[in-house]
């Protein structure tokens, strides 16, 4: 029998905590009748909604959106005019001029710094002349490849105010994924530094620049931001430096009127399922989303501090770590650094040093913290959070509790988000005022998304109780991405032409019979177990409940009599070793939290997981390994540490 002792559960309904009333700005009651009004009435409701914005020309035309595949073409606010740094700088110097917009924290633990408004708009207005000096005009396409340095965060707002179109690739990877990316969309520019610091460990991205520019070829001049000081290549007449430049450019640069539905960025999914998609987001739709869905969900106020801890390579990190703190005028904080270094209380001490009010960040972050004991997160002065929020994958109920417990003292809701880089920003979430919380649950609809359920004919499943299906969205929405670049066929038929007329997420999702959303997972990864249809991130959950677990992943195998198989990968916490016993324990947990239908039938205990460079499971690979197709393993480029893949073949369970 298994020892229930070894498994912590999750409460099942946390409610709004009475220490949350001072800060909350949207009652249930409120949330209830502007979703209504946003569905019913969307024109009148997006009409106000534009007024988030300063727009040079206000528009008149809401959305022109056709979603059939064969026609498609998604407008919104297509008359309108505007500037983004503008928005996101220019209009807050005369009340915020000295508010500080944005707080450094490098990976040394000794250095910071804090930007203000007023110094923001000098260094942007600077750097967006540079740009133009080297050469960069309206439309042209820019790669960053930054650490994340402020600089960072200035040459994607340069790019904004004078219409270029950013391309941001995550300082880690490769020089032959940068140069995919950097020939995908024809760029002719790259931003970039001499090196960037992780944990203390120089990353060499101007030597990678220069290594992916001769795979790509066609780039025509880098800008290279001097950080560490290290000695690196130089061509000249291509590279220049930022430090140089900037003294001979002028501290006024005067924003670019844009039209709205001009481009704006083009950022490459995380590969998760496999080649990355570049997908192109517009000015006005996106600027809007992620002005609107930031001050929604995270109600930061004049003076609090919001940390999003991703990396600008990723959308969260363009949305919520840049976009939508600065369109409203508030200060983010952005870290150089790893939540290990110098020590794994790295996040918990930042959150005590700069007094971090809302801290947004992933559960792979989570999971890998809560392994390393609650005593480094209690060594800290965590009384200024006020709000938790958790993006990129499903949160197991078991992080959850810990991340409430522990980090929010109970006190702080935990708002868990679920969107896509194809969506721009939030598409369900709670909001942390409004809505009691169900451990795991992505729970309710933001305002204007209609999220529904399909079988795998595309027939709607309705009615009350709780319905289980692939996940679409019913109509469009101004943050929706507006094509693949250059590849507006893919784009077609990635998302609109599995049901037509649909945008299809590609996850699986639940709705309960309380009307709150749980996203199960993956549809790829969806399982049919003798004939019944099992989600991944359920019977995830379920394996690391159990206290020596660290994280799991979850894949089908063909199997004779069932169809498909449970097959489990699991890592355990650091010292302990794998046994017999718990292996058994596992499996009895499982049976016994969903059901006999999803024993495990191989439980494979591996040291670490194949994962993105963003920290997501590459559950595809996983699949390969189970079926046992060695050689079909497919994309591995995003992989962040592709030895750990050798290491799972090499110790697959025979059989
Ligand atoms: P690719 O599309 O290249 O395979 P990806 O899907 O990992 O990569 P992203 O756009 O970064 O790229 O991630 C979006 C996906 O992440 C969602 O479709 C969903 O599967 C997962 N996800 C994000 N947030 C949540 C959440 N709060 N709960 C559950 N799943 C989430
Ligand atoms: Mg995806």
């Amino acid at each position: 029998m298994p020892d229930e002792s070894h498994f912590a559960t999750a409460p099942e309904l946390v409610p709004v905590p009475d220490d949350y009333a001072p800060y909350s700005r949207t009652s249930l009651k409120q949330y209830q009748e502007r979703y209504r009004r946003s569905i019913e009435e969307p024109d009148a409701f997006w009409t106000e909604e534009l007024r988030r914005l300063d727009w040079i020309k206000t528009p008149t035309e809401i959305s022109n959106v056709n979603w059939d595949p064969d026609n498609l073409s998604i407008e919104w606010f297509a008359d309108g005019v505007l500037n983004v740094s503008y928005n996101c700088i220019d209009r807050h110097l005369d009340q915020r001029g000295n508010d500080v917009a944005l707080i450094w924290e490098g990976d040394n633990p000794g250095l910071h710094s804090a930007i203000t408004y007023r110094q923001l708009h000098n260094h942007v207005c600077r750097m967006a002349n540079e740009l133009k000096k080297i050469g960069v005009t309206k439309g042209d396409r820019v790669t960053l490849y930054m650490p994340m340095i402020p600089e960072a965060l200035y040459a994607m707002l340069a790019c904004t105010r004078i219409g270029a179109v950013h391309s941001v690739v995550f300082g880690g990877f490769s020089p032959d994924s940068l140069a995919g990316r950097i020939k995908d969309c024809e760029s002719e520019f790259v931003i970039t530094a001499d090196q960037g610091v992780r944990g203390n460990k120089p990353i060499p991205l101007k030597e990678n620049v220069d290594r992916a520019i001769e795979i790509a070829g066609g780039v025509k001049a880098v800008l290279c931001v001097r950080h560490t000081g290290a000695d690196i290549g130089w061509v000249e007449g291509r590279d220049f430096w930022h430090h140089e430049l900037t003294l001979q450019v002028d501290a006024n640069c005067p924003p670019e009127p844009m039209n709205a539905e001009d481009p704006l960025f083009i950022l490459y999914t995380s590969g998760s399922t496999g080649k990355p998609k570049g997908v192109l987001h517009t000015t006005g739709g996106y600027l809007l989303w992620a002005a609107m869905t930031f001050d929604t969900v995270f109600e930061v106020e004049r003076g609090e501090v919001f940390w999003c801890t991703a990396d600008i390579g990723w959308v969260t990190g363009h949305t919520y770590l840049t976009y939508g703190p600065l369109a409203n005028g508030v200060t983010t904080l952005v870290f150089e650094g790893i939540p290990t270094y110098p020590k794994a209380d790295r996040f918990w001490e930042v959150c005590d040093k700069h007094k971090v009010n809302v801290l947004y960040t992933a559960p792979t972050a989570l999971r890998a913290l809560m392994r390393e004991g609650d005593a480094l997160v209690e060594a800290h002065d965590l009384s200024s959070l006020r709000l938790l929020g958790s993006v990129g994958e499903p949160i197991n109920p078991e992080a959850w509790a810990w991340y409430h417990r522990v980090v929010g003292k109970g006190k702080c809701p935990i708002v868990d988000t679920w969107w896509q880089t194809e969506t721009g920003g939030c598409m369900i979430t709670p909001l942390p005022g409004a809505h009691d919380l169900k451990p795991g649950a992505a729970s309710k609809p933001m305002y204007g998304i209609e999220p529904a359920l399909v079988d795998g004919e595309g027939h709607f499943i309705e009615g009350e109780g709780e319905l289980t299906g692939n996940l679409v969205i019913k109509r469009s929405w101004p943050g929706q991405m507006r094509t693949v670049y250059g590849d507006h066929k893919r784009f077609a038929e990635t998302y609109f032409s599995t049901y037509r007329g649909l945008y299809f997420t590609g996850d699986g999702a639940r709705r309960d019979a309380d009307h709150y959303w749980w996203i199960t997972g993956r549809v790829d990864d969806v399982l049919n177990v003798s004939g019944h249809r099992l989600g991944t991130a359920e019977i995830e959950s379920a394996l690391v409940e159990h206290v020596d677990v660290a994280e799991a992943a979850v894949v089908g195998y063909p199997h004779d009599i069932k169809g498909q198989g449970v097959y489990c990968y699991v890592t355990l916490n650091a010292g302990v070793e794998p046994t017999a016993e718990m292996e058994a324990e596992l499996k009895a947990h499982v049976r016994k939290e969903i059901g006999p239908v999803a024993t495990p039938d191989v439980i494979q205990f591996a040291p670490a997981l194949p994962k993105t460079r963003s920290g997501k499971i590459m559950r595809r690979i996983l699949r390969k390994i189970a079926e046992n197709q060695l050689d079909a393993l497919g994309d591995t480029s995003t992989l962040a540490e592709p030895g750990v893949v050798d290491d799972l073949v090499a110790n697959r369970p025979q059989g």
